[in-house]
């Protein structure tokens, strides 16, 4: 493996030694099945899944060393924890249930038996953490780096499905949690990188612990779905932010045949967030924008719910909906108007 500031060596046994049969084997014998509706799991043609009378909602996300991660600075445990959790979020974005998981793996000659281990071991905590099953799976060699994809299934009854076109005029804008602090995680550990590459220098991640584990162990928020189940409030319409808060807002613009108005002083920014994006004289607001990576869920709910989301530490009330001629806008703190764009905020961008 690639030499990096953040890896640790240890032994290597080599994947040929264990064999493809070799290496399901040991797994399937470390996974224990906890979903009722997972009939069967790994170890025949296919899994087998009663969804009992429910929707199913199935999801994909493929993640590729070089595009998707480094793993000079990704752990191997947090790859495989994180790559569950971003199909899990999308789940979640549907209102629904997430249960099982399959994982297909492109493995690369250069990665040791106990590499796998890592990668399983955080896979494995992931549905342990959620409740979800691993049942099934694909291994194969790769003749360059490591390709993880990951289908999630999750079930839901028919009436509780939140789409993304549900969204009507003058509902209110909603995100859970904090915004821009994956990709000001992110920022930090390449600025560390290449200090260690010109210098030789350890990484200095001081202070940074908060933005670094949105970066590196993102969760997926079922915590949410389930307060919204609390507080009685169903969202007209719900995605989850993996590309930028902007561009999924204008999804559900499209989706929805809308506009939106999204005021920049209800962003949810963390102090260290914050921090960050001023020490790398960045505009924080357009770090929360277009950072990506942040994995909270961002929905829209009815102007009669106000009150029961209005006080709750985890929502923001960033926005509304308008009708579609009125367009996507940004409200700046002094009242002004930008266009709302899914890449770049190019007004504050170069703001010190
Ligand atoms: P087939 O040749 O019929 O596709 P495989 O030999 O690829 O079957 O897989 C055997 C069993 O092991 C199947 O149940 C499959 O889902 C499971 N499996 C294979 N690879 C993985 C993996 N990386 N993670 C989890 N399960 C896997
Ligand atoms: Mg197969």
């Amino acid at each position: 493996m690639s030499e990096g500031p953040f890896e640790t060596s240890s032994q290597r046994t080599e994947l040929a030694s264990l064999g493809e049969f070799g290496l399901i084997e040991r797994l399937a014998a470390q996974v224990e099945l906890v979903q009722p509706s997972s009939k069967f799991g790994i170890g025949d043609d296919a899994a087998v899944i009663d969804p009992s009378g429910l929707h199913q909602v199935i999801t994909n996300d493929m993640l590729v060393e070089g595009v998707h991660f480094d793993l000079s600075y990704m752990p191997l445990k947090h790859l495989g924890y994180k790559a569950v959790v971003v199909n899990l979020s999308d789940v979640y974005a549907m209102n629904a249930e997430p249960r099982q998981i399959t994982v297909a793996l492109a493995i690369s000659s250069r990665f040791p038996v106990e590499a796998i281990d890592e990668l399983y071991e955080g896979i494995l905590l992931a549905c342990s953490h959620y409740g979800v099953d691993l049942v099934g799976g694909d291994t194969c060699s790769s003749t360059s780096g490591l390709i993880i994809s990951i289908t999630a299934i999750g079930a839901a009854k028919p009436e509780d499905l939140v789409y993304r076109n549900g969204a009507k005029e003058s509902d209110l804008l909603v995100v859970s949690g904090d915004l821009g602090g994956a990709y000001m995680g992110l920022q930090i550990l390449e600025r560390e990188k290449m200090v260690f590459k010109e210098t030789g220098t350890q990484p200095d991640l001081e202070g940074n612990d908060y933005i670094l584990e949105r970066q590196l162990k993102p969760e997926a928020r079922r915590d949410i779905v389930e307060l919204l189940r609390k507080l009685e409030v169903k969202p007209t319409s719900m995605i989850d932010i993996s590309d930028g808060l902007a561009s999924e807002a204008l999804h559900i613009c499209r989706a929805s045949g809308l506009g939106v108005r999204i005021y920049d002083e209800k962003l949810p920014i963390d102090p260290t967030t914050y921090q960050a994006a001023r020490d790398f004289d960045l505009d924080p607001t357009t770090c929360a924008l277009n950072g990506g990576e942040d994995y909270e869920l961002l929905f829209t709910i009815a102007q009669s719910d106000f009150e029961k989301v209005k006080a709750n530490p985890s929502l923001s009330i960033i926005g509304h909906m308008t009708n579609a001629a009125q367009g996507y806008v940004l409200v700046d703190r002094q009242g002004g108007t930008h266009a709302l764009k899914a890449q770049g905020w190019d007004a504050f961008l170069a703001k010190g």
